[in-house]
C-alpha cells in the first residue's frame, strides 16, 4: 500500500497551487482528466489547442498571493500583458477597460456620460487598492486557532473599511451615479457577473470594488495556452494524471483512498474538486452530512471555441454586451478571448478562441438528448451572429472548427456541473466553505470554498490554506 503525508485531489489553480508550496513534502496528486488545470487548463481537439475556460491571468504583481507563491516556488510564468484588459462593445460604442485611469474615463465619459463618473471610479479604484495592501486576510473555521485569526482579520479589516465593508453596491451606485443608464448598468453588471459571478444587487461595496477594478491591475496572456502554467507549478511533483479518487475512507488518524486504479493511504487530504461533489466521496455519515449542508450554486458556463483563420490583428479580450439575454442563458454578455498571433502552439493553425457567458447547470442536465444538441445549437448560433455582427473583419466561412461546450461537458471531464463557485454576497458571506473541516486532516481549496473564482481569488485562499496546513 502507498503512503503519503499530504494526498491532492485534483489539479485545477487550487490543487496546483497548494502543492507548489508544498513540494518538499511527501506529497501525492491526481487528476482524473488527461489534462492539468481543470477550469484553466487547455486540451487539444481537432489538432488545434483551446482553452478551457480562464483566459485571463491577473494578480502577478507586488503585494499579490499569486506573485508571491510564484516567487516563493521560484516559477517565472511565460506571460504578456494585454494593453488593453477588455474592450467592451455595447450597441457598437467601445469602451476599452485599460490600467491607465484617465485615458480610461475619458473613453467611459464619451459613451456614458456621467458627472459623478470620476468620483466613482477613484472610490472603487481606492478601496480595491486598500484591500490588495492588507496583509492579514484570514477565513478558517471549527477550531479555536481558526475563528481567532479570522476574527482578528475581519477586525483589521473594518478598521480599515469601516462600515464600507457592509454597504450594498447597489445602494452605493444609485448614491454616486443618480440616474444611472439601463445601458451604463448594464455595462457594470456585466463585467461583476465574470468576476463574481453576480451583479451588484445583493453585493458588498468592497466586492464590487474587486470586482470592476481587475482591469486597473496588469492583465496577462499566457504564452502557449493557460494550462502551461501547470506543467511550471507541478514539474516538481508526484502527478498521477488519469487517475480518478472514487472513495474516501476514513480509518483512524488515515484516510483511505480508492482511485480507479490503486489505494493509498495518506495523513492529510486536500480536495480541490467542486465542494457540491464531495460528500459522493465519503461513506462516513458525519462527513457526507457536512458536504451536504453546502447547498449546491446551480451557476455554470456555456463556452464555445473556434478556431479562425484570418489575417487581421485583434485584442486579447472583448466583451459583447447585448440589450436582451442570450437564449439559455442567466446573461445579455459574451466574453471572447483571441489567441496571440505570435503563440506558436495556440495559434498554429489559426487563431484559437474561447467564448464564455453564464448559463444555469440544471438546464442542460434535464434535457433530452436530442433538445439538448437543439439548445445547444440555438445559444451557439445567436453568439456566432451576434459576434459576426460586432467584427465585420470575421466572416463566417474563416472560422474552421468550431464546438461548444455546457455543464454537462465541464461534468463529463473535469467532474463539476458549477461553474465559478458560489458569489459571495452579503447574504451568504457567513456560510462560506471555508479551506479546512470539522475532520481532522481533510481540507478543500478551489473556487467553491473561500476566497472566491479565478487565480487571484483561489490564491488568497491557498495562502490561507497553507497556513492552516503546516501551523
Ligand atoms: C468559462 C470560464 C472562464 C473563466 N475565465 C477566467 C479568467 O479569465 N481568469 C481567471 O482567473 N479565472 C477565470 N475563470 C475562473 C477559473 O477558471 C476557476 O475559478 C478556476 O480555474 C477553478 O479552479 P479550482 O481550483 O476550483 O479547480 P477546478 O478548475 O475545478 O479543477 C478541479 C480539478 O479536479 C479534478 N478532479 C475533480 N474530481 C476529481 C477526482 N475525484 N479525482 C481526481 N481529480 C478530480 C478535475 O478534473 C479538475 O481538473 C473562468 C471560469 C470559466 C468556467
Amino acid at each position: 500500500m502507498k503512503t503519503s503525508d499530504i494526498t491532492v485531489i485534483g489539479s485545477g489553480i487550487g490543487g496546483s497551487l497548494i502543492s507548489a508550496l508544498n513540494k518538499d513534502k511527501d506529497l501525492i496528486l491526481f487528476e482524473r482528466d488527461r489534462n492539468l488545470g481543470g477550469c484553466a487548463g487547455t486540451f487539444k481537439r481537432f489538432g488545434n489547442y483551446y482553452n478551457i475556460g480562464a483566459t485571463t491571468f491577473v494578480g502577478y504583481e507586488k503585494n499579490h498571493p499569486i506573485k508571491k507563491i510564484f516567487d516563493n516556488i521560484g516559477l517565472i510564468p511565460d506571460i504578456k500583458k494585454s494593453e488593453v484588459a477588455i474592450r467592451t462593445i455595447q450597441n457598437k460604442k467601445i469602451v476599452d477597460r485599460i490600467k491607465d485611469f484617465d485615458t480610461f474615463l475619458e473613453n467611459l465619459e464619451e459613451v456614458y456620460p456621467h458627472k459623478n463618473n470620476r468620483l466613482f471610479w477613484k472610490t472603487i479604484k481606492e478601496i480595491d487598492e486598500k484591500f490588495w495592501n492588507f496583509k492579514n486576510i484570514y477565513f478558517a473555521r471549527h477550531n479555536l486557532n481558526s475563528y481567532l485569526k479570522t476574527i482578528n482579520s475581519n477586525f483589521k479589516l473594518f478598521k480599515i473599511f469601516g462600515f464600507d465593508l457592509l454597504k450594498n453596491a447597489d445602494d452605493y451606485i444609485t448614491q454616486t451615479l443618480p440616474n444611472i443608464s439601463k445601458g451604463y448598468k448594464a455595462f457594470i453588471d456585466s463585467q461583476l457577473l465574470i468576476t463574481l459571478q453576480t451583479t451588484s444587487k445583493d453585493i458588498s461595496l468592497i466586492s464590487l470594488a474587486l470586482g470592476l477594478s481587475y482591469p486597473f491591475h496588469d492583465v496577462f496572456y499566457v504564452n502557449n495556452g493557460m494550462g502551461s502554467l501547470f506543467d511550471g507549478l507541478l514539474k516538481d511533483i508526484n502527478v498521477n494524471i488519469k487517475e480518478e479518487i472514487l472513495k474516501i475512507k476514513k480509518e483512524n488518524n488515515l484516510y483511505r483512498i480508492i482511485s480507479n486504479k490503486d489505494e493509498y493511504l495518506s495523513k492529510k487530504v486536500i480536495l480541490n474538486s467542486s465542494i457540491y461533489n464531495s460528500a459522493s466521496l465519503f461513506e462516513d455519515e458525519k462527513i457526507k452530512d457536512y458536504y451536504n449542508n453546502f447547498s449546491f450554486s446551480d451557476q455554470s458556463a456555456f463556452v464555445i471555441y473556434l478556431t479562425l483563420d484570418s489575417k487581421e490583428d485583434f485584442l486579447h479580450h472583448y466583451q459583447i454586451i447585448l440589450d436582451n439575454k442570450i437564449p439559455n442563458s442567466i446573461s445579455s454578455s459574451f466574453f471572447i478571448s483571441f489567441s496571440s498571433k505570435d503563440d506558436k502552439k495556440l495559434s498554429k493553425n489559426g487563431y484559437s478562441i474561447t467564448i464564455s457567458t453564464h448559463t444555469k447547470a440544471s438546464f442542460w442536465k434535464n434535457l433530452s438528448k436530442e433538445d439538448y444538441e437543439k439548445q445547444k445549437k440555438i445559444t451557439e448560433d445567436f453568439i456566432i451572429n451576434h459576434l459576426l455582427d460586432n467584427f465585420g473583419t470575421i466572416k463566417k466561412e474563416d472560422i474552421i472548427n468550431k464546438f461548444s461546450a455546457t455543464s454537462k461537458t465541464f461534468k463529463r471531464y473535469i467532474n463539476r456541473y458549477n461553474c465559478g463557485g458560489r458569489a459571495i454576497t452579503l447574504k451568504n458571506i457567513f456560510q462560506t466553505p471555508s479551506c479546512n473541516t470539522p475532520f481532522k486532516g481533510l481540507y478543500n481549496i478551489g473556487d467553491t470554498v473561500f476566497a472566491g473564482q479565478g487565480w487571484p481569488g483561489i490564491a488568497i485562499g491557498v495562502q490561507v490554506l497553507n497556513k492552516e496546513l503546516n501551523d
